[in-house]
This record gives structure tokens, C-alpha cells and sequence, in this order.
């Protein structure tokens, strides 16, 4: 199916795939990219970006583009979201001073579009129609099928296939897992909200019973992305039909009014149920390796996702690189079983650590009574430059499981006091 000799192939197009491919291109190698429709593309709306992911685009050369199409924010700030009073914020210029790098939110399609240019102008081909159906190991390399028939084979594959992974059935039996809340989305032009007290140049998160709402601007300040994320009731009742708008505004019923100005605002014909994966320890399997979403989808709530999925690729780039591989008849000369140890050494257990505290982050969120009440008191609390809660996270990837930082430990909420 392919059209010349690559050292790696890569299926699926999404962000994952496009910036695993543009690191393994950039540090010498051969890469074609499968994907399953029929151009490449993303829906959705906003994306936040952290340091430790600005940090790597940077890498790349493309923080300027990422910059000029996004918006860095001035401040993250969390709301209660029944009462509107605020609970804690990050200063996002101070997170840029500390980090080095900044925290940036930008449209998806414009980050995607940004990975998709830049495989261009590096050599990446990259092909579509093609869904994928089968990955093995053969001799030296794995071989993947596609649904019309043809085959594809290359010293390595990066399966990064999403959710729905097919190559993840080559490492365990296992299914998404249903967190029961699903999420509507909104980017609309900033005119549409100017009336609704809402922050132009913040992140800001309203946090509630049973649900949240985030907010903030897009496209330098032309538009303003809205998620609304609750529990439901029909999940709950094991309905099939679940999250549908009529559940939406009941949901929210008992918000402040920021949030009830919102939601209008809020596309209606299409939801994102919210499903996740317990972690798993191994990603490799031979030439095989799980990448993105297929090997750690997480729960939003982190704000992490495509960040992993980026890092994760730009792991593999270093761990290329720093082989010096010399090119040869017989291929790149890549010895891939020691950069996919090393991958397989170091990410996992960032991931599971992202994915279990994304869980937990968002019990914290959606808390109700007493509970919420200690909530807040413990955010309240917070020095606003107190950085523990993101120092793991925000800091440079790690490319040695010795590099990756200790990991926050969360404050027992029935410690604090009322
Ligand atoms: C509401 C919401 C908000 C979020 N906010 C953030 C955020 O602020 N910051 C952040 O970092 N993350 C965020 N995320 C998470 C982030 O969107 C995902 O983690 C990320 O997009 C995963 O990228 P991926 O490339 O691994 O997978 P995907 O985006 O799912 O891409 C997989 C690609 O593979 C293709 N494919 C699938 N199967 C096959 C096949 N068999 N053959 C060929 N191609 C195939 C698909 O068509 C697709 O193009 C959010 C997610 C949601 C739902």
C-alpha cells in the first residue's frame, strides 16, 4: 500500500499520530501515516496546553505559529459554580517564568493543523482512506492489514489509533471505561458572550455538583470556547440513550448565573461521552507500540490528553536521535528494541499517574454538601504560587523513569478543616 520505503508507519492521523510522526522525521527516519478517513482533520473546540507541551512545540519551531493562532492567558481561575465566588488561581504569566515556557489555548484544528504542515514540509507521507484492521511482528519489523485488502510493513509501527484502539487487543482484553458524565462544547464568536461577565483573558473552570463548566478565549480573543460537562442521569439509570441535550440544562439547574448565560452557547446536535481506560504497564508488543489516547486515554479533567499523546511522540524522537543511527542497505539502522524499551521504560507510569489523578480531580470537582464545602475550603487555602499540584506535570518530559519527578500527594480532604 505504500508508495515508498518507510522506516516506520504510523496509523492514525490524529494530534498523537501527526506529531509522533514529525519527531521520528525529525530525527532522521522514513515515516508514512495511515488514516482511516478520508482527509485529515479534527473536530471539536479548544485545547489547553501546558508548559511541558509549549515546551516540545517549541522544540519543533512551531510555538510562534501555535502562539500567533492561539491565546495565552493571563490567569487560570476555578469558581464554585453554584455560588460564583473564586476558590484558587494560577497566575499563568508567573507559570511562564517558572516553566520557561507558556500555557497556551488554541483551537484543535488549529494545532492539528499546525502538526499537519509541518509533517508536509518535513518529507511525512501521509495517506488516508486507510483503516487499519490487523498489526503483527514479522522478521525484523510488523506488518498492519487494511480494510480494502493491502498491507503496509516497516522496521517499526506506531498504532496511534485513539480510544478505539485495534492494536491495544494485541496487549490486553479491555474496554473504555464509562465515567457516566459526557461534555458539550461551544466556540462561538467573542460578541455572542461579551454580555455574560464573562473573563477575556482567562482560563477560568467553574466547579459544581455533578457537573462544570470551562471557559475561555480562542483565535486571539475572536472567539470564546465553552465546555459543559455533567452526570447522567440516564447513564446512571443504564439507559442507552444517554447525555441528550434535554439532560443538559437540568443538569445545571442549580448553577450561578455566569453558568446559566452559558449555556446557550452550547452546540446541541453532537456530545462527547467521557470514557477512559484503566492504565496498563506495557504499551509494546515486539515492533509494535501504542501511542496517545490507544495507550492512556484520561479523563479531561487534567487538561492532559493530547499533551501525553505529544509527549510521547517527542520521546521517541529523543530516543531515536541519541542513537545516532547510521542509514545502511538494510534499513535505518535503528536498533528499535532498545528506543521502544526506553519508551515503554519511562512513559507508562507518567501516564498512569495523569490518568488516575485526572479520575481524582474530577471526583474534587463535582463534589456536593460537606464534602464541597471542604473542597473549597482547601482551594481557598492554596498560596496562589504554591506549585506542587503542577510541578510534576508542567516540568521538562522525562526521558528516564530517574528524570520523572515525585508526584503530588492530594491533601485528605476530611483533614480540613470546615
Ligand atoms: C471535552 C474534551 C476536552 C479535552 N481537552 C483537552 C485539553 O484541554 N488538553 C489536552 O491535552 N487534551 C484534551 N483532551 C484530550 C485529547 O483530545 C485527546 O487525548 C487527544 O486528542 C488524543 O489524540 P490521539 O491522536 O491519541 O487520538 P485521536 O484524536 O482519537 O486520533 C486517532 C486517529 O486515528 C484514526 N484512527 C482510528 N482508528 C484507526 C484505524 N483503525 N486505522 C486508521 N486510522 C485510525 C482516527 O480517525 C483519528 O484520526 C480533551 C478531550 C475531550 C473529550
Amino acid at each position: 500500500m505504500g508508495t515508498s520505503n518507510a522506516d516506520v508507519i504510523v496509523i492514525g492521523g490524529g494530534i498523537g499520530g501527526l506529531s509522533a510522526a514529525l519527531a521520528l522525521t525529525r530525527a532522521g527516519l522514513r515515516v508514512r501515516v495511515h488514516e482511516q478517513a478520508s482527509a485529515f482533520g479534527e473536530v471539536g473546540a479548544g485545547l489547553q496546553l501546558a508548559p511541558n507541551c509549549t515546551r516540545i512545540l517549541d522544540h519543533y519551531g512551531l510555538l510562534g505559529e501555535a502562539t500567533a493562532l492561539g491565546v495565552l492567558p493571563e490567569s487560570m481561575v476555578m469558581k464554585d459554580a453554584v455560588d460564583a465566588t473564586e476558590l484558587t488561581r494560577l497566575d499563568l504569566r508567573d507559570v511562564e517564568r517558572r516553566y520557561g515556557h507558556p500555557y497556551l489555548v488554541i483551537h484543535r484544528s488549529d494545532l492539528h493543523g499546525i502538526l499537519l504542515r509541518a509533517c508536509d514540509r518535513a518529507g511525512v507521507e501521509l495517506l488516508t482512506d486507510a483503516r487499519c484492521t490487523s498489526y503483527e511482528n514479522v522478521g525484523g519489523g510488523a506488518r498492519v492489514r487494511f480494510a480494502g485488502g493491502g498491507t503496509d510493513e516497516a522496521e517499526a509501527v506506531i498504532a496511534a489509533d485513539g480510544l478505539h484502539s485495534v492494536a491495544r487487543e494485541l496487549l490486553v482484553r479491555d474496554e473504555p471505561v464509562s465515567s457516566a458524565y459526557v461534555a458539550y462544547r461551544g466556540a462561538v464568536p467573542f460578541e455572542q458572550v461579551a454580555g455574560n461577565g464573562v473573563h477575556e483573558k482567562d482560563v477560568v473552570v467553574y466547579v459544581g455538583p455533578r457537573c462544570h463548566f470551562v471557559q475561555y478565549p480562542l483565535r486571539a480573543g475572536e472567539m470564546f470556547n465553552q465546555v459543559a460537562v455533567f452526570e447522567s442521569r440516564k447513564a446512571l439509570a443504564g439507559e442507552e440513550d444517554w447525555g441528550t441535550p434535554d439532560e443538559l440544562d437540568a443538569a445545571f439547574a442549580g448553577t450561578c448565573d455566569q453558568v446559566q448565560k452559558g449555556l446557550p452557547s452550547m452546540w446541541r446536535d453532537r456530545w462527547w461521552r467521557m470514557y477512559d481506560r484503566d492504565p496498563i504497564m506495557t504499551w509494546v508488543s515486539g515492533r509494535i507500540a501504542l501511542l496517545g489516547d490507544a495507550a492512556h486515554p484520561p479523563l479531561q479533567y487534567m487538561a492532559q490528553g493530547a499533551i501525553m499523546a505529544i509527549e510521547d511522540g517527542w520521546v521517541l524522537g529523543e530516543q531515536v536521535a541519541a542513537q545516532g543511527a547510521r542509514r545502511t542497505g538494510q534499513g535505518s539502522g535503528v536498533d528499535w528494541d532498545r528506543v521502544l524499551a526506553a519508551y515503554g521504560a519511562v512513559r507508562p507510569e507518567h501516564c498512569r499517574r495523569v490518568v488516575t489523578t485526572a479520575r481524582a480531580w474530577g471526583d474534587l470537582w463535582h463534589l456536593d454538601g460537606v464534602r464541597r464545602l471542604r473542597r473549597n475550603a482547601l482551594l481557598r487555602g492554596r498560596d496562589v504560587h504554591d506549585y506542587a499540584f503542577v510541578d510534576w506535570i508542567f516540568g521538562p518530559t522525562a526521558l528516564t523513569p530517574e528524570d520523572e519527578p515525585e508526584m503530588f500527594r492530594p491533601i485528605p480532604l476530611d483533614t480540613v478543616p470546615l
